[in-house]
């Protein structure tokens, strides 16, 4: 059956591959981004070529009042969100040392803050509709840290504590909240890493390869899906092995 999903960060790498993966499931999709609205605008092509429907929605995903001004977009266009993907993230990269305050606060804001604003703000029709599925993209840097990323992997380890307490705030609702946690996925956000650290990762990959965006879109088209009713509060790795 056919659910109104939105997905934060939409226009690009894992939320582009998210929303065509949704949008394969005969669900209606809102495409958020920051900036990019040609790629945005490419994404909901893409989705209509293949006999979906699509919406592109602007908004920093940050800031409380955008927030609210893209619900009431996708629910005037598409219905109340069924299916929200906190996908959208930013990295701002540096040891500990030399690491600024605005860099910290700036990733946490982007990839933490944002999460508690969208699934505060969709909690309201999914409640009542007893029907419900968030799905947030943390990454394996949360888990097991990673260095030069202490803002980064604080804001995406916090993503699987707020998951799980929301977990067990809505379960009795019909809502179920997972975390998916990607290794190293070929996108924008790795495209500029240096060889050395390229090499480093991939020597700890047990499938010998980097991801592609659509081996993440693929768990979580399922995490959204009927089949997966019986399924919250969980952190599932997509990393070829990485964390092993
Ligand atoms: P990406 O290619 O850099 O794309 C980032 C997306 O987020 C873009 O659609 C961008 O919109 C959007 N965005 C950035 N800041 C935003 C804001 N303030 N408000 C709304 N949208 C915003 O990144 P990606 O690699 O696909 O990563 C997607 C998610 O997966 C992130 O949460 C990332 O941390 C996580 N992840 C990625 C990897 C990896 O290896 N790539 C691994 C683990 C986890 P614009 O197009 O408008 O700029």
């Amino acid at each position: 059956m056919g659910r109104v999903a939105l997905v934060t960060g939409g226009s690009r790498g894992i939320g582009r591959a998210i929303a065509m993966a949704l949008a394969e499931d005969g669900h209606r999709v809102a495409v958020n981004y920051a900036n990019r609205v040609e790629a945005a605008a490419e994404v909901v092509a893409a989705i209509e070529k293949a006999g979906g429907r699509a919406v592109a929605v602007p908004g920093d995903v940050s800031d409380e009042d955008q927030v609210e001004a893209m619900f009431d977009q996708v629910q005037a266009e598409l219905g109340p969100v069924e299916i929200l993907v906190n996908n959208a993230g930013i990295t701002r990269d540096g040891l500990l040392l030399r690491m600024g305050a605005d860099d910290f606060d700036r990733v946490l804001a982007v990839n933490l803050r944002s999460a508690f604003l969208c699934t505060k703000r969709a909690l309201r029709s999914m409640v009542r509709a007893r029907w419900g599925r968030i799905i947030s993209i943390s990454s394996v840097a949360g888990i097991g840290g990673n260095a030069g990323q202490a803002n980064y992997a604080a804001s995406k380890a916090g993503l699987i504590g707020f998951s799980k307490s929301v977990a067990k705030e809505v379960g009795s609702r019909g809502i179920t909240v997972n975390v998916v946690a990607p290794g190293f996925i070929t996108t924008d956000l790795t495209d500029h890493l240096p060889g050395p650290v390229k090499q480093s990762s991939l020597d700890r990959i047990a499938l010998g390869r980097f991801g592609e965006p659509h081996e993440v879109a693929a768990l979580v088209a399922f995490l959204a899906s009927d089949a997966a009713s019986y399924l919250t509060g969980q952190v599932v790795a997509v990393d070829g092995g990485m964390a092993l």
